[in-house]
Formats: C-alpha cells, structure tokens, sequence
C-alpha cells in the first residue's frame, strides 16, 4: 500500500514536468513516504531525513516533502529535529496534497502555477491514472487502484487508525475508470488496496438509498455518472432526475443495470474491465469475508488464485483482547470455504507472537493453527509496541526474550509448511507476470525466477514450467 501511495503522492510532481531520478544528488526535489506502524519503519525514516541536512544545505532551492504516517503522528517533533523539512504532510492531508505540494513548490519553483496538474477527481483529491503515469515505482505490468483509506476498527496493536482517520470509500466509477486508465497504460494486473478492503460500501449507493429513504436534503459526497447530477447537489435537486432510478447502476463503461453497493459487486465489475488479466486485493479482513465475495472470487476467471488473509492469533481470548472481532471457527470456515469454492488456492496469512497476555497455552493454539491450515506462507511478527495504541497500556506485557523464542518457533512451523507448499509445484505449468527480465509472480503469489540463459520482457506474462524449488522460490522455464 504503500507503494501505491506514494504513486498516488508523485503523480502531482511528475505532471508539473518533474522526472524521476534514482540520484539524489541530481534531485530537486525528494518526497519521502512515511509508515509508522512498526517503530523499526519509523526510525528507517528518521535517520534517512537526518541524512539529507548536507544534501539540502548544499542547495537550500531543493525540496524536501515528508508525508505518510509517520508524518502525520510526528509532524510536530519533525519539523523542530528538521528545520530544513519545506513540506509535512501527513496521512490525513492527503486530500489537500496537491494544494500543499502546489505552495510549496511556488516558492522555489516561479514557473509553477496552480493549474498545472490539476485535475478534477471526486475521491480524496486523486489524480486519475490516465496520462499520469510514475514510472519506476512499480513494474508496468502492474496497476495499483486504492479503493478506500483509513480504518474503522480499532485493533489494540495498530496506529493505522488515528493516522490515517475511519474509513472513506471511493466512488466505483473512479476505481473502475482508474483501473481501465491503468489497462491503457499497460497493466496486466489491478491490485484493489484498502486497510480492510472487502469493507468497501460504494459511497454513491449508500448516498443514495439515503435519499430514497429519508426524501430530505442531503448534499451527494461523489459524482454520479447521470445527466444532470453533479457533485455537492442537494437531494431536493435530485427529485426531477428521479426516473432515472435514484440507485447507482454501473458497467464497465459507467453505465448500465448492475448496482455497485459492496466489495463483491466492486470485484466483479473490475473483472469485468476489458484488458484485466490478473485481479487481487489487499488487505481483506475476515469479519467482512462473505460467502458472496467467494462465489464472486471462484467466478471471475481473472481473481487470482491466492489470498493474503491476516489472521494475528489462533488463540480467541487474544483475538478479543486484540479487538479483532472474529473467532478462529469463523476463520476456519472461512478457510474452508474458500478451498471448497477455489481448489488449490494458495493462502497467507500474518501472526503476531507475543501480544499483552498472551499465554503459552494460546500461543500454542496459534501454533497449532498454522499447523492445522496449511497456509502457503505466514508473515510471523514480534509483538511491537507502539505509543498510543491500547496495547502499550496494557498489563501483562511479555518479556523480549519469550517473543523472541516465541517467534523462532512460529517461523520454524511456516517454513516448514511453506518449503512443502513449494516442492508440491515442481512441474506445474504457470502463467508468469514479469517484473524484471528474470523475475516475476505467479497467479498463486510465489516467487518465479527464470533460468539463466532466459529473459522475459517485464509487464509481460508468460508460461514457464517448474523446474526446480529452492526454498520457497520457484525456477522455472519458458514454454514455447
Ligand atoms: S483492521 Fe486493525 S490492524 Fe487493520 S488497519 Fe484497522 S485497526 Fe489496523
């Protein structure tokens, strides 16, 4: 996601003529993007902004942008350790990131007017795709479309919350216009983001069922894509464009009968872009995973055969105290469903070892767990404990040294099951998106290399056959 982000945070730059560069000694202008969920990816962030003191004083006309999370929860203390900082712009601002790059840059930069760049979104203030394209950010093959920020629940482990603010969903044409922008560009891939992606609720249907129902002025938060309506009207306006159907119906061209209102209906109508060959999500939540979005992900030919579905802890008095709000048997039916419906999919997850509380015996059920389900790989975390969550102020905290067995055992486990997961891909038949000459992913989310004497043109897809297995990564070979 973050990534995607600072996509999102470039694109401003690089339509007001600026180009990317790898050297910073050739950069006017370094945006940094923040995240500051675990305090490691924060101090990363500290120490590189110290760094560039010389590189600013050896040219005070240089820019230097800090924005993200980290930004957001430390602006105050930055700007006092960093005077030479121009620009801060947390999470929360980045509705207002055009306006504030726009002043910041004007200082510097005379040639720069308010115009350039400018564009006219109704979500968050982004950009759309189209002739914006960032290059080196990510491969070309892939297109990253955010659906969504911030975050409703309130997890006692994580900061995302009170950086980032409750969630705010983007209007379902502009993720499907975002994504057909990113087809033209070449994309073989979309990948939806959002901090609990599948909680998706299309902000026009809702504003407009709210209308139907309550018939008094509501002022309309997203363009709808029907004559006559625009953003900021009030429903009084709406009632002579009633026989239009007052429920947001959209195709692929933004027209059409199908209500867009959850994540199914939205998955489905980006499957449904022509050109989308690879389709994925990120970061589902398992409170949200309905049996409708496995059906939806088993129909779609183009939904990948793969889900990242963080689970956290197998034991369900730590998921409460967590704040999670699902238990493992839901989790499990999950699981199960979503191999009954999709055979042979491959599925990760994250587990934290060592959260406030957490006994051997529910470490163990977390053990046993990741036993039990297989999973394809599993991001195994040490507790880390971050001012201002609830889980810095609770009793009980484990010791460093039991979190760090606690982990060598969890890891031991994973690599275990991942290693076996591998070998079983030995002379499978994959379809490959190239991300470098000899390096790309497969559908099922692993890791593919070419051998030596082959190269692969990156943003391409192509079949390879499994050759060998080392570790959890796969050599495979071309076909012709
Ligand atoms: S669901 Fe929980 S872990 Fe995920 S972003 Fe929200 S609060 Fe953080």
């Amino acid at each position: 996601m973050n990534v995607a982000d600072l996509e999102e945070m470039s694109r401003p730059l690089i339509q007001k003529g600026f180009h990317l560069t790898n050297n910073a000694d050739d950069a006017e202008v370094i945006l940094i993007n923040t995240c500051t969920v675990r305090q490691h990816a924060e101090d990363k962030a500290i120490s590189f902004i110290g760094n560039l003191k010389a590189w600013k004083k050896e040219n005070p006309q240089r820019i230097l942008i800090v924005a993200g999370c980290a930004a957001e929860r430390t602006k105050d203390s930055l700007q006092r350790r960093f005077p030479f900082i121009d620009l801060v712009a947390g999470a929360k601002s980045i509705e207002n990131f055009t306006q504030l790059i726009n002043e910041a840059l004007k200082e510097k930069f005379s040639w720069i007017n308010d115009n350039q760049g400018a564009w006219d979104s109704p979500d968050f203030n982004l950009p759309p795709a189209t002739d914006n394209p960032t290059p080196g950010l990510s491969h070309p093959g892939l297109g990253y479309v955010t659906t969504m920020r911030g975050c409703n629940y309130s997890c006692a482990y994580c900061i995302v919350p009170s950086v980032r603010g409750r969630e705010l969903y983007r209007s379902a044409i502009a993720i499907i216009n975002d994504s057909k922008n990113h087809v033209k560009q070449g994309a073989k891939e979309i990948m939806l983001l959002g901090q609990t992606v599948n909680s998706y609720k299309n902000p026009v249907a809702s504003c407009e069922l709210r209308v139907a129902s309550q018939n008094k002025n509501v002022t309309i938060q997203s363009v709808i894509p029907a004559p006559g309506l625009r953003q900021g009207q009030v429903a009084a306006e709406i009632q002579p464009h009633r026989n239009l159907d007052p429920r947001l119906r959209v195709d692929d061209e933004g027209r059409g009968q199908k209500p867009i209102e959850d994540f199914s209906d939205l998955l489905q109508a980006v499957a449904n872009v022509p050109g989308v060959r690879r389709l994925r999500f990120m970061s589902p939540h398992p409170h949200y995973f309905s049996g409708k979005l496995i059906e939806t992900m088993a129909s779609a030919p183009v939904v990948c055969e793969h889900l990242h579905l963080p689970l956290q802890s197998g034991s369900d008095r730590i998921l409460k105290s967590m704040r999670r709000n699902y238990t493992t048997k839901e989790y499990r039916s999950i699981i199960k469903n979503l191999r009954s419906a999709m055979p042979g999919i491959s599925l990760t997850t994250d587990i934290v070892a060592g959260f406030p509380g957490e006994t051997e015996d529910d470490f163990k059920a977390s053990l046993d767990i990741v036993e039990e389900l297989e999973f394809n790989f599993a991001y195994c975390f040490k507790f880390s404990l971050r001012e201002g969550t609830e889980a810095a102020g609770m009793e009980e905290q484990i010791s460093e040294e039991i979190i760090k067995k606690r982990h060598a055992r969890l890891l031991e486990i994973v690599e275990k099951t991942g290693k076996q997961k591998a070998r079983a891909m030995l002379g499978q038949k994959m379809e490959v998106l190239w991300e470098t000459p000899m390096e790309g992913k497969s559908r099922n989310f692993y890791n593919v290399s070419l051998s030596r004497d082959q190269r692969a043109e990156p943003g391409s897809v192509s079949w390879v056959s499994i050759d060998a297995v080392k570790n959890r990564k796969l050599l495979g070979r071309l076909m012709s």
